[in-house]
């Protein structure tokens, strides 16, 4: 038998470094709340935006699709498992992003994996975003085209980078719309523009701002047309990925996209061909979420609300949070150890805010990341601003 030992020594260097990982057995309280170890605590992690995933009309949606469908589609969309609520999924999904088509996919991980490994291959290039999500660096590398990483939201780093570059028979541009780790939002227009002089197509992972960004939670696109930024009616995205396992409350993830696409994405994409297709519990979750955030346009108000209020108790205790513009907020402490020992010490004051670290994030900028969700009281926020505010300056 082969030598395992490298298995503790990994372990082990992971421990000294402060980067090992331990799951932490939950149950879940309320939209906010976590019990964790006997002990209830405010929830600050949680991706679940709107608070749709504890929702009554979500849960009943999915039993009810699990009496209809059953509990699993049995098989990839391909053979037998494209069921009815599958293709009604996709049409609401398209609607709500203003697209031709939309395709789900098993998870939103898959969904960058089979997208980017459909679009480009090795004679391609791909122009991607230093910060972007672990996933779509993973479908850039599976995909063997010639990668090309420019800086953080840095438009002329891409476009220096875009003119060196040399010809290729496809090029994909490819951010987040919404960064996971920082809150900050892809200079869209700016993309766009570059997209269209360097001959790229564009592509948004707009996993965080599904459901988040634009007064309806359409996404990326609506956000920056209410701002004046981008004309109505014109569609500088060509691929639109997203996930079902966000503010949308359920799991799964997709493209939206035109007819044209979907048909390729349905012949090319390779996690969407040779995986199990969506359970129909997730689709039924999600379409009643989708249904939902067009009904209760009030959550889509609180999460912002709760948003602006802890940006500004926290800015109002010193910390820098002038970059975050989206729910997401990251207080970064630089060492694992200290991100570490506030997390720890802010559970003991009843709030769960779990310390980021490397590979998650780049090496030296250790953080809370802090996200808010619409069902958060105001005690609640000021309450984690209060703590975070007098466990910071003990850390030493
Ligand atoms: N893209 C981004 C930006 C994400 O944050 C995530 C999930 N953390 C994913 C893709 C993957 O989505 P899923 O969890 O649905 O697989």
């Amino acid at each position: 038998m082969a030598g395992t030992d490298f298995i503790s020594d990994e372990l082990e260097l992971l421990e000294r470094l402060n980067q090992r990982r331990f799951l932490k057995c939950m149950t879940r309280g309320g939209a906010q709340h976590v019990l964790h170890c006997g002990r209830k605590l405010v929830n600050f992690s949680s991706n679940d935006y709107l608070g749709l995933a504890s929702h009554g009309r979500v849960k009943a949606a999915a039993q009810a699709a699990i009496n209809q469908f059953h509990a699993s589609a049995g098989s990839s969309r391909l053979i037998c498992g494209n069921l009815e609520i599958h293709e009604r999924l996709e049409c609401r999904l398209a609607r709500l992003k203003q697209k031709e088509a939309a395709l789900v996919f098993s998870s939103g991980y898959l969904a960058n994996l089979g997208i980017i490994t459909a679009l480009v291959g090795e004679r391609d290039q791909i122009f991607s975003d230093s910060l972007n999500h672990a996933s779509i660096i993973d479908g850039c590398r599976l995909s063997r085209a010639q990668i090309h990483v420019y800086r953080h939201r840095d438009l002329d780093d891409l476009e220096r980078r875009l003119r060196a570059a040399p010809a290729a028979r496809r090029r994909l541009l490819v951010s987040d719309a919404v960064f996971s780790m920082d809150g900050d939002v892809a200079d869209l227009p700016g993309l766009a523009t570059l997209a269209g002089s360097y001959d790229c197509l564009l592509m948004l992972d707009e996993a965080h701002a599904t459901g988040v960004l634009g007064s309806t939670g359409s996404g990326i696109v609506e956000y920056f047309v209410e701002r004046g930024r981008l004309p109505p009616g014109r569609e500088p995205v060509d691929v639109a990925m997203g996930t079902l396992s966000k503010a949308l409350g359920s799991f799964g993830g997709f493209v939206a996209c035109s007819s044209g696409l979907r048909e390729f994405f349905v012949n090319k994409a390779r996690s969407f061909i040779f995986a199990t297709a969506l359970p129909p519990s997730a689709a039924g979750a999600a379409l009643e979420s989708l249904q939902l955030l067009s009904e209760e346009p009030s959550r889509h108000a609180a999460l912002w609300k709760n948003f602006r209020g802890l940006k500004r108790r926290l800015s109002e205790a010193g910390f820098d949070v002038t970059a975050s513009e989206t729910p997401i907020i990251p207080l970064t402490f630089g060492t694992e150890a200290a991100a570490l020992k506030m997390s720890d010490r802010l559970a003991e004051r009843g709030y769960f805010v779990p310390a980021i670290r490397p590979p998650s994030v780049p090496k030296g900028t250790s953080r809370l990341r802090i996200t808010l969700c619409a069902d958060h009281s105001d005690d609640e926020v000021e309450g984690l601003a209060k703590e975070v505010g007098e466990v910071a300056p003990t850390l030493g």
